[in-house]
């Protein structure tokens, strides 16, 4: 019920004139809104003075925490010397140029180039173009169709939400055609009784020979993947899946593109979800931690192969006709150079690292409770997944909205996770100390007690 007590307070005015996306309405009606006014660290504080620990990261990015002065002086520096500009007409700032330089060092790519968006949508959308660019321009007009995965999270745009695997974009009338969708490697919920991890993994490869046959091979643009699915509950692939995959989609000449925007910038320990999967895509798509979600920012980073052939097309008509008024920004692109430092030689990477064994010790733990079925995970990504029976998978009734209700109890304790479907997602940010691990596993532990007491 809204609060007409009080018309005043922050929950009142946030839910008159805020339109609220990704959120239960039922919810925050029984709930009210949470109003942020700052962050200390890894945790966030809100209107009333409550302190979270924030164990998603805000949305995966703010992996330096919500106050890292460093980034925040990288950003007032900028403002101060060029606060703004675009990467039209062959000019750009030079932050602009001195970022781009560093992507390609820090990539899996020995040489390549970078294109600049605002947001992850943005540059899924815009690879997309770009591969219809690039296939017309060769000679293929009919290379439209983009095959991604099953749960896959690729944005929100509407090329990207038709790229996302997920059932609520029909209420949208997407995805558009040309949209196909590869069952999800999850093999525990996607295996079938009796068949073990190499038979599952056989029978994606098989999938994808025969949608490519179906299909036909001329008639396919690109093939999509987050190395890790992030948004559809942390999702790590069957193992050896992409060494099984790319082999396909290489021999009918099907570029590859890694989605590494939950993924790039060291979230599964290595600077690149690639990296820790031991594949070379054809480019990689970036954004979130990028700037350390200081900023809004994507960037397609594009292999040597691609820009060579995108150059060429390019050549052809003189121009590639798409951009955004603020891709290339030099205030998100000087905190940018700024994070990448912060992770590559600041000791963010190492302290992922470091935090990794007890993070998955911490995970295993709470999933010995009779109620959770499976927890997963790669890096500093991980989920618990809520089963009424763990022998046979059942999930809770979905009436029962039990990770919404996880979710909350933790809020009332002062932790922030996410409930994705009947899983609990966790992915702090880097700069987690031990203490605040400890924290982190206790709270939700509590949680886990409360709301499994209340509907076993
Ligand atoms: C968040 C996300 C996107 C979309 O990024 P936005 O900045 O929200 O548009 C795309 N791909 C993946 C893997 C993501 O996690």
């Amino acid at each position: 019920m809204p609060d007409t007590s009080l018309p005043n307070s922050w929950d009142a005015r946030a839910k008159a004139h805020s339109f609220f996306g990704f959120t239960d309405l039922p919810s925050i009606r029984d709930r009210g809104t949470v109003v942020l006014t700052h962050g200390d660290g890894p945790y966030v504080i809100d209107t009333e003075g409550n302190r979270y620990l924030d164990a998603n990261s805000g949305l995966w990015n703010m992996i330096a925490g919500f106050d890292h002065p460093a980034l925040t002086i990288a950003a007032q520096d900028q403002y101060e010397t060029f606060p703004g500009y675009h990467a039209f007409f062959g000019r750009m700032s030079d932050q602009a140029v001195m970022l781009s330089e560093k992507l390609i060092e820090v990539s899996p790519f020995e040489t390549g180039k970078v294109f600049y968006t605002n947001s992850g949508s943005e540059a899924n959308d815009t690879m997309v173009k770009m591969l219809w660019f690039l296939h017309a321009a060769e000679g293929r007009p009919q290379a439209r169709k983009i095959i991604t995965r099953g749960n896959a999270y690729h944005g929100v745009t509407a090329v990207s939400a038709s790229m996302t695997g997920k059932p609520y974009n029909s209420v949208f009338g997407l995805p558009l055609p040309g949209f196909l969708h590869l069952t999800c490697p999850h093999y525990w919920r996607e295996g079938r009784d009796g068949e073990s991890e190499a038979d599952f993994l056989a029978r994606l490869v098989t999938e994808l020979e025969e949608m490519i046959a179906r299909e036909g091979a001329d008639t396919i643009a690109g093939f999509f993947a987050e190395p890790v699915q992030g948004a559809g509950g942390v999702i790590p692939p069957v193992a050896g899946y992409f060494d099984a995959i790319l082999p396909v989609l290489r021999a009918h000449g099907i570029p590859v593109i890694a989605d590494e925007v939950i993924t790039g910038f060291g979230r599964t320990g290595a600077l690149w979800g690639c990296e820790s999967y031991g594949f070379r895509p054809d480019a990689i798509i970036s954004s979130k931690a990028l700037t350390a979600g200081y900023f809004p920012m994507g960037a397609i980073l594009l292999g040597p192969e691609l820009s060579d052939r995108l150059q060429r097309a390019t050549d052809v008509i003189e121009e590639f006709p798409h951009g955004f008024t603020a891709s290339g920004h030099p205030v998100g692109c000087a905190i940018a150079l700024k994070a990448i430092e912060l992770v590559t030689e600041g000791g963010l990477l190492d302290n992922v690292n470091r935090l990794i064994p007890g993070f998955e010790a911490g995970l295993a733990k709470l999933a010995a409770h009779e109620h959770i079925g499976e927890w997963r995970g790669r890096g500093l990504m991980g989920a618990l997944e809520a089963v009424r029976d763990k022998a046979t998978k059942t999930p809770f009734e979905a009436h029962l909205s039990v990770s919404e209700r996880i979710a909350n109890t933790c809020t009332d304790h002062g932790l922030i996770c996410r409930p994705l479907g009947q899983s609990i997602v966790l992915c702090p940010p880097f700069i987690l100390t031990d203490a605040q691990m400890e924290e982190m596993f206790d709270k939700l532990s509590r949680a886990l007690d409360q709301v499994f007491a209340d509907v076993a």
